[in-house]
């Protein structure tokens, strides 16, 4: 089936008292993601996978050097869909078991934060960083490009998008105010929670 560009789950300018202004929006949803979308149908005709789920498409084509082109564009367009849903205009606190396990696995939430801030940091060049389920262990990670945990049998319960084109209209060079403002303005702990309860985590 061919890949469709969403609807934004908010206005464009919904997020800019958060910090992500309505020009980032509309440069990175309406014209990246939706350049993804369209490389992905292009490349995705004739591939033989046209019959397969974008996270099938994904898992398919991950590691395959005759399909990296569809796989970069299927994974940024399934990395930014989960993105945009992981924010939210007035995202409330942490829900009490989400904030739990978070003290369990990384010690306290600044620690997690800390973790995550380091991860999108630590990204040489242009990717994700995440929070995600491996085996029932809530983990910190980073990954290339569009690479995502689908790759790695992990659920994504947050990603943060480290291109550039994410963070330099508001934040201009500074990815870690950028990801900082990302954990403390804009994350959606509800979003994050429910993803986590259904991985059965
Ligand atoms: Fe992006």
């Amino acid at each position: 089936m061919a890949f469709e560009l969403p609807n934004l789950p908010y206005a464009h300018d919904a997020l800019a008292a958060g910090g992500m202004s309505r020009e980032t929006l509309e440069y990175h949803h309406d014209l990246h993601h939706k350049a993804y979308v369209d490389n992905g149908n292009k490349l995705l005709a004739g591939s033989g996978l046209e019959g397969k789920s974008l996270e099938e498409v994904i898992v398919a084509t991950y590691g395959d050097d005759t399909k990296a082109g569809l796989f970069n564009n299927a994974s940024q367009h399934w990395n930014h869909i989960q993105f945009w849903e992981m924010m939210a205009p007035t995202p409330g606190g942490m829900p009490g078991a989400l904030e739990a396990r978070i003290k369990d696995a990384f010690g306290s939430v600044e620690k997690f934060k800390e973790d995550f801030v380091a991860a999108g940091v630590g990204q040489f060049g242009s990717g994700w960083c995440w929070l995600v389920l491996d085996k029932g262990a809530l983990k910190v990670t980073k990954t290339p490009n569009g690479v995502n945990p689908l790759c790695f049998g992990q659920t994504a319960l947050l990603g943060c998008d480290v291109w550039e084109h994410s963070y330099y209209i508001d934040f201009r060079n500074k990815r870690p105010a950028f990801i900082q403002n990302f954990l403390d303005k804009l994350a959606n702990w509800e979003n994050v929670a429910d993803r986590l309860a259904a991985a059965g985590g």
